[in-house]
């Protein structure tokens, strides 16, 4: 495992490169950035943005998302992977929000979770995004960069999550995840990563050789593998 005085200079650089990175959904209150979350598993933010635009100007709160049949809700998002659960889980989410929480999203990992679809890395993007609260989700992307870079050798996300957590200050977890992912969508990305020009190549763990190799049939294996865990993992 890296040194941690690699793993702060790791953070140091992902932090020049990426200050000021954040998601690439729009939203307007937790209930909003809770939705998007949830439609953005197999599907870019470009297209949930499209799609939530209309969404929300016509049903902008979990009350008027219940009044819609399951299937009518499902021709409304249609545009995106998967639609026909997630209308499920989303419609299923806003009538518990009604009955257990008076309309709001409630800030609390655990309630959060309790949702049907929402899982622990939805539920972190949640707490961080709108409410404020440190957390640090983990999607293929995080989960894909950290351990190429050796600030992770955990075998599942909440692994992965837990050495994070613990070499990065709380006050930067959120900031952590977009970093990470911004990494791994414009350099570090699953297939052809781009080493050359990447900024980390330096002090980059997979590629001096480290136990997480630079896309060969073992990595490319094993990202299929982690996906499993995440039923609400986003891969763009
Ligand atoms: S050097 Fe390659 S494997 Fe390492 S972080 Fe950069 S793009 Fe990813």
């Amino acid at each position: 495992m890296m040194e941690e005085y690699s793993k702060h200079r790791v953070l140091e650089i992902l932090e020049k490169e990426y200050r000021g990175a954040a998601t690439g959904l729009v939203f307007r209150n937790p209930f909003e950035l809770l939705i998007a979350t949830m439609l953005s598993a197999q599907t870019t933010d470009r297209q949930v943005n499209r799609l939530t635009k209309g969404l929300f100007a016509k049903y902008p709160t979990p009350a008027d998302l219940v009044r819609l049949s399951e299937e009518e809700l499902a021709g409304e998002i249609r545009g995106c992977g998967l639609y026909r659960g997630k209308a499920k889980n989303i419609r299923a989410a806003a009538r518990i929000l009604m009955e257990k929480y008076g309309g709001e999203v409630p800030a609390d990992r655990k309630a959060l979770m309790e949702l049907p679809g929402v899982g622990r890395k939805t539920a972190n993007v949640v707490l961080a995004g709108a409410f404020g609260i440190p957390a640090l989700g983990v999607d293929t992307h995080v989960f894909r960069v950290a351990r190429r870079l050796g600030l992770a050798a955990g075998r599942t996300p909440l692994q992965v999550e837990w050495e994070l957590t613990s070499t990065i200050p709380r006050n930067k977890w959120a900031a952590a995840h977009h970093w990470l992912i911004w990494h791994g969508r414009k350099i570090c990305r699953a297939r052809n990563p781009l080493c050359d020009g990447c900024p980390l190549k330096e002090c980059c763990a997979a590629r001096a050789g480290g136990p997480e190799k630079v896309q060969n049939q073992t990595q490319q294996k094993s990202d299929r593998e982690v996906q499993q865990p995440w039923t609400d993992r986003p891969d763009r």
